[in-house]
């Protein structure tokens, strides 16, 4: 009788470097381990924690952890034992104080971070910092990167104001290594922007997403697909400051950016289709509006199926242009899906059904439904304030309320945005369980 092969299905773990699976080695330790280190896949998904370092020793470069096939850095836990003994190997080769343990220090902190540990990420930098700063003192362009890795660490746990003046002197450091306009600038621009969009600063998150563009408009051109995500950041910054045809600006030329790397269609391109629908929307365009949203809805359609929850706000705004048009039966139909989209993962609150409930009462207040309306403006206020917490749910309530009375203001419909208006602020301020005030006009 033939031996019988040993074969492997394709759902059993086994190691790309020893090929033993799970359950064939006899050792019980961690280094026994598996783990999915980089985006490698098939048969080299899996590998022995303990294998992975026995190669990387082997390979003799303390400082390189990429892996050879798919070239990616190794990630989460492997990456952060593999650090663990690089930075062991380079304090006992050169002190504890060499900048090559500095190195280490810095992989083992993304490692950290990467496991959700902000706090040891934290430790980690502030100790590579300090041996930088040591070697070459405390301006110098090489502590920059550790300075933003910092100041990410800070946001994580929440210390914004620590975040904020650690980027402002990585920024400064940059400046004046590289001068002002530079390249390597944008980046650290970009991330002081959200600084400032965290602490509510809104003019100078301005500022600083214009600066930043304008450098990377220089350096990469105008049409370089980096720009996009500065483009629909600084787009969504206009339209809280009430300038729907800058936004709508900014978002056609993201649009074009988008269309153009990742081709018509595609899916990268459905959330700025959504939000140019709405800035359209809001400079009385709503016939352009139903169009975009069309687009963006075939979009999402085809890439993640029929009314999936990444839909949701995509139908309740079609609800609405709808409305706005006078296809009153398309309009609940919208709002009736949108709704379902939202509940279809078995997720009952979140802050996007609390939005679209809110567009959903706003329809049904323009349709003259006013019992269906006043019952969503309710059922919004609670999500909202149990997601959210009241003070950001009210930040969201305002915002919102802003972008779609505008939207129908517009459209002529300046009672649902007083309706709107009166709901949302009393609603409120009102306690939790309180009804909500009745609405006066309709
Ligand atoms: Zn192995
Ligand atoms: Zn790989």
């Amino acid at each position: 009788m033939a031996p019988e092969l040993t074969t492997h299905t394709c759902t059993e773990k086994v190691c790309r470097f020893c090929l033993l699976a799970e359950g064939e080695d006899d050792e019980e330790d961690d280094l026994d381990e598996f783990v999915t280190p980089c985006p490698c896949r098939g048969s080299a998904k899996w590998v022995h924690l303990g294998c992975l370092t026995q190669y990387v020793k082997a390979r003799g470069d303390w400082h390189d952890f990429k892996c050879p096939t798919c070239k990616q850095l190794y990630e989460g836990k492997a990456l952060c034992r593999l650090a663990e003994l690089s930075v062991e190997h380079m304090t006992a080769e050169y002190g504890k104080d060499a900048l090559q343990v500095a190195h280490s220090l810095c992989y083992m902190a993304q490692a950290k971070s990467q496991l959700g540990d902000a706090r040891g990420s934290k430790q980690l930098l502030e100790r590579s910092l300090a041996i930088e700063e040591l070697h070459n003192g405390p301006d110098h362009v090489s502590t920059a990167a550790t300075l933003a890795e910092l100041a990410s660490a800070h946001g994580k746990l929440g210390q914004v104001q620590r975040q904020k003046e650690l980027l402002e002197k990585s920024l400064a450091i940059k400046e004046q290594h590289f001068g002002c306009g530079h390249i390597s600038t944008a980046v650290t621009l970009n991330n002081l922007a959200t600084v400032h969009s965290e602490r509510g600063d809104i003019l100078q998150e301005r500022e600083l997403l214009e600066r930043s563009l304008a450098i990377k408009e220089e350096y990469l051109g105008k049409n370089h697909v980096q720009n996009a995500a500065t483009l629909v950041n600084l787009a969504g910054v206009y339209s809280e400051l009430g300038d729907a045809s800058r936004c709508r600006e900014l978002l056609r030329h993201s649009l074009a950016i988008e269309e153009q790397h990742y081709g018509i269609g595609h899916v990268e391109t459905a959330i700025t289709l959504n939000n140019l629908a709405l800035a359209c929307g809001e400079t009385g365009d709503v016939e352009g509006m139903r169009d975009l949203l069309q687009q963006s809805l075939a979009i999402k359609d085809q890439h993640f199926g029929v009314d999936h929850v990444e839909s949701c706000l995509t139908l309740a705004n079609l609800g609405m242009a709808c409305s706005v048009l006078g296809d009153a039966q398309l309009a609940r139909d919208y709002c009736t899906r949108s709704l379902e989209a939202c509940d279809c993962q078995g997720r009952h609150n979140s802050r996007r059904r609390g939005v679209v409930l809110l567009r959903a009462s706003a329809v049904h207040c323009a349709l003259g439904e006013a019992s269906v309306a006043e019952a969503f403006t309710t059922q919004a206020l609670n999500v909202l304030r149990e997601v959210l917490g009241p003070a950001a749910g009210s930040r969201v309530l305002g915002m919102e309320k802003t972008r779609t009375s505008r939207i129908w203001s517009a459209a002529g419909h300046a009672n649902v945005a007083q309706w709107l208006a009166m709901c949302v602020t009393t609603g409120y301020s009102a306690k939790k369980g309180d009804p909500v005030a009745q609405p006066s006009s309709l």
